[in-house]
């Protein structure tokens, strides 16, 4: 099945289904084909093959002065040598590139999916971070640094809450101020890529770039280098999973879409729905048996708002915590930040992974797609989808 007809089945199965969110109190925890990583790059970040300007290490508008000279984040980049002599002996899964069809992204050939797709069955393998343990809930935000950073930045500070920040290198090395801010601030900072492309369609040597690179600049800003990536889109497979592994680098997934993106970008979606979501997914709380990690982004205004507007209705059901934090897993490859103590708090789970039981489903959903589908068609999937199916096509050609 193409991405594509997913989209669509679910679009037809969401209109049937729109009308039952109101009655429906479940929580599919199961991540929804149609709720990936979703938001499109930051205007400022296209996920285009344009020229190369190189980023220059001083043409911030703060000042901070780099001492690399960053691609430009509107290129694929190549990585440096030495990164490659990493992973040259690591055992990096055989699995081919996927195809990629334009900027629909992504196209599934067949429906088997012997390499663990995310995109095409929301597959997820043990070593995937994909939520907290009960009662906990890791709070994340993505696309950023923007314009809008800073008021999220100022409502956390407010509040005294700390978040992870899965941010893009390019945004990084626009707004460094705004990095450090946030790391000394106390939030876990971690990595959404160079160029927020799909992952699973680059070759091995242009992923090694997307981290490193958005590694570099992070480690640059702050002193230290993240552990934790998530993929754009939730694109992720094995051979992306290895190569991330040879590096030291851990995906992190989430189970809870806020969908909040649409807010900006989907004629039609009302912004409080992603306030009723949250509400539903708090109300659910004492009857899961595993905690949560929402995705957010810090991109918009308008997300930036509802980021604001949810977060005292999680942090009333749940322990809303960073990534770090609930899954007792080091932040940061050099240890844990000073203004970041919580971060390898002691964890039930020894191996550090999130005991969370999220993928105990993966081998029937790469099975039976359809099946996963139908699963998380839960109230807020249909309200999602019905959002946007007026506006298909530029979702699906962004
Ligand atoms: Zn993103």
């Amino acid at each position: 099945m193409t991405v594509l007809t997913k989209y669509l089945l679910l679009g037809a199965l969401a209109l049937s289904a729109v009308n039952a969110q109101d009655s429906s109190s479940s929580v599919d925890s199961t991540p929804t084909p149609s709720g990936d990583e979703s938001a499109s790059s930051p205007s400022t970040s296209p996920d285009t093959d344009a020229a190369a300007t190189p980023v220059a290490g001083n043409g911030n508008a703060s000042g901070f002065q780099f001492k690399e000279t960053y691609p430009a984040d509107s290129a694929k980049p190549s990585p440096k040598p030495e990164w490659m002599q990493i992973i040259a002996n690591a055992n990096i899964t055989d699995a081919p590139v996927v195809k990629a069809n334009g900027e629909n992204g992504p196209q599934q050939q067949g429906d088997a999916d012997p390499y663990c797709d995310w995109t095409f069955t929301t597959c997820t393998r043990d070593t995937d971070i994909v939520t907290c343990p009960k009662g906990q809930w890791g709070i994340t935000y993505d696309d950023g640094p923007t314009d809008f950073s800073p008021k999220l930045y100022d409502y956390l500070k407010e509040t005294n809450q700390k978040a992870t920040f899965f941010m893009i290198g390019g945004q990084v090395v626009k707004y460094p101020d705004y990095a450090k801010r946030a790391f000394d601030e106390g939030h876990e900072l971690a990595m959404h890529t160079w160029t927020h492309s799909y992952m699973t369609t680059l070759s091995t040597e242009q992923i090694v770039a997307e981290l490193k690179w958005n590694e570099l600049a992070i480690k640059e800003v702050t002193g230290y280098s993240p552990r934790f990536f998530r993929p754009p889109y939730g694109d992720i497979d094995d051979r992306v999973r290895s190569i991330a592994k040879a590096l030291g680098f851990t995906p992190v997934i989430w189970n809870y879409d806020t969908d909040d993106w649409m807010v900006a970008e989907t004629p039609g979606f009302q912004e409080q729905w992603i306030d009723g979501n949250a509400t539903q997914w708090a109300a659910a709380a004492a009857n899961t048996n595993e905690g949560g990690i929402s995705l957010e982004h810090d991109l918009y205004e308008k997300t930036v708002d509802a980021a604001i507007r949810i977060l005292p209705t999680l942090q009333k059901a749940y322990k809303v915590t960073t990534v770090g934090q609930c899954t007792g897993q080091q932040s940061y490859k050099e240890g844990t930040a000073p203004n970041n103590s919580t971060s390898a708090a002691p964890s039930a789970s020894s191996s550090g992974v999130a005991a969370n039981g999220s993928t105990q489903a993966n081998g029937e959903q790469s099975k039976d797609q359809e099946g996963a589908a139908s699963r998380s068609m839960d109230s807020r999937t249909a309200i999602g989808v019905a959002a946007f199916i007026g506006a298909v096509s530029s979702y699906l050609f962004i």
